[in-house]
């Protein structure tokens, strides 16, 4: 069997350039503004740490 393909990375492993996001604390409900390439940020309101969903959805 010939397993080529499998050796090609996806189409979504290729890096975008980062953009801000927002992120909606989960302790306190501000609006936590997160570049896509971060993994997680700290909310200007409460100080906690906001994780970036949108980096872990794949
Ligand atoms: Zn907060």
């Amino acid at each position: 069997m010939k397993d080529k393909r499998l050796e090609e990375k996806p189409a979504c492993s290729v890096k975008s350039a980062p953009f801000p996001t927002e992120v909606i604390c989960t302790q306190c409900g501000h609006a936590v503004e997160v570049w896509s390439d971060e993994p997680e940020s700290r909310c200007s309101s409460c100080g906690c740490t906001v994780e970036n969903r949108a980096l872990v959805n794949h």
